[in-house]
């Protein structure tokens, strides 16, 4: 193929500000306005409308999803060295239990979806084990189904890592609503993201929503009454403002994201590349399109010659990464993770991609198959 037709970037956040930067505008506004911007109206409305819609009892803003990982652990009594099962494969989860004080208990995930599943879950369990961090993976959610029954029979809490599944439905049910508690990301590229950092834990559990409030502002019970050390995690008026005004876009959002899925999924079919699959009773929401291919280095050149962005999500598995060597596992404990971290790629995938720029991936990407 010859010169560079267009680019297509991984994301696109002007394209998203200029179909809803009035809306944005206004809800700082209103934030500026008000002159109050932490734990304020904003983010208790926030909370409210959030819950409603995962279906959830309770939702406590946090500043960020690795602090609701922690938080939200922490509010199930995780404590120092007890262990959490955690996928392998996923690099910004194993952050959030570290802080928590947990030992990592390191699972493999399944070759054909990246997330865990009852039989990767039941090699990584042990004695010590006393809560699972299920990650839906890249918009896909995870077939909780074996999962949950599993924890509930051994007497394991179950948290959802959320930060890349907003809006997705698992057996009719929105994701986030399944386990004791789930943990939501507001960074930017997620599905629903904050023009800045932030958090949500949701949970059916007033206990917990109770306790995940003491540890997201020093253990205060009410103002300088405070109960135990807790953190400051705090989700802002202005996040919180900006983010109920993007809530009302997510499910539109997502929809499309959807339709580009469905295309590239066709227009592959037939490559020798691995497109991900994902099970019957899930509507996932597609946060990346994650392809796997052996010539990960070509591919990838070729398709930055041509225009097109890709990422890599992600290239180490954790116990592979320096900060995580003292879990002392080796080169080959969890092989489907690190055959992932070799091979797997992400496509241009949001909203606002033009059907012109879907059409040209896809057309970059047969013609790097086809000569
Ligand atoms: C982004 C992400 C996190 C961390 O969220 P931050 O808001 O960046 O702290 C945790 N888990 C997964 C799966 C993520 O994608």
């Amino acid at each position: 193929m010859a010169a560079q037709e267009r680019r297509v970037p991984l994301v696109n956040f002007n394209k998203e500000y200029r179909e809803v930067g009035d809306e944005i505008r206004q809800a700082i506004d209103r934030v500026c306005e008000s002159g109050w911007y932490v734990l304020g109206e904003e983010v208790k409305s926030f909370e409210r409308e959030f819950a409603e819609y995962i279906g959830v009892d309770h939702a406590i803003g946090v500043a960020s999803g690795t602090d609701a990982i922690t938080l939200a652990l922490k509010a199930l009594g995780i404590k120092e060295g007890d262990g959490v099962v955690v996928p392998a494969n996923v690099y910004p989860s194993a952050f959030g239990v570290a802080l928590a004080g947990a030992t990592l208990q390191l699972a493999d995930v399944d070759p054909r979806t990246l997330n865990i599943n009852l039989e990767t879950l039941k090699e990584a369990v042990n004695q010590n084990t006393r809560a699972v961090l299920a990650v839906h993976l890249y918009g896909n959610p995870v077939d909780l189904e074996g999962i949950a029954n599993f924890c509930k029979e051994n007497h394991i809490a179950l948290v959802e890592d959320c930060a890349q599944v907003t809006g997705a439905f698992y057996q009719g049910r929105r994701v986030g609503s399944f386990g004791d508690a789930a943990c939501f990301s507001f960074y930017p590229t997620k599905n629903l993201g904050a023009y800045g950092d932030g958090g949500m834990v949701a949970t059916n559990s007033g206990d917990v929503a109770r306790k995940v409030k003491l540890w997201r502002m020093y253990g205060e019970e009410a103002r300088y009454q405070s109960k135990l050390i807790g953190h400051n995690s705090r989700l802002d008026e202005m996040q919180a403002a900006i983010l109920r005004a993007k809530l009302k876009y997510v499910d539109k959002w997502n929809q499309r994201r959807r339709e580009i899925a469905q295309k590239y999924k066709q227009g592959f079919s037939g490559l020798p590349l691995e497109v991900l699959s994902s099970s019957e009773t899930s509507q996932p929401v597609y946060h990346l399109f994650v392809v796997k291919t052996k010539d990960r280095d070509g591919f990838s050149d070729y398709l930055k010659r041509q225009g097109v962005a890709t990422g890599i999500h992600y290239p180490q598995p954790i116990h592979l990464t320096e900060s995580f060597l003292g879990l002392g596992k080796k080169t080959g404990d969890f092989p489907v993770s690190e055959e992932a971290s070799a091979t797997v790629l992400s496509l241009p995938l949001y909203p606002q991609m033009s059907e012109a720029d879907v059409g040209y991936v896809i057309k970059t990407v047969k013609h790097y198959f086809t000569f």
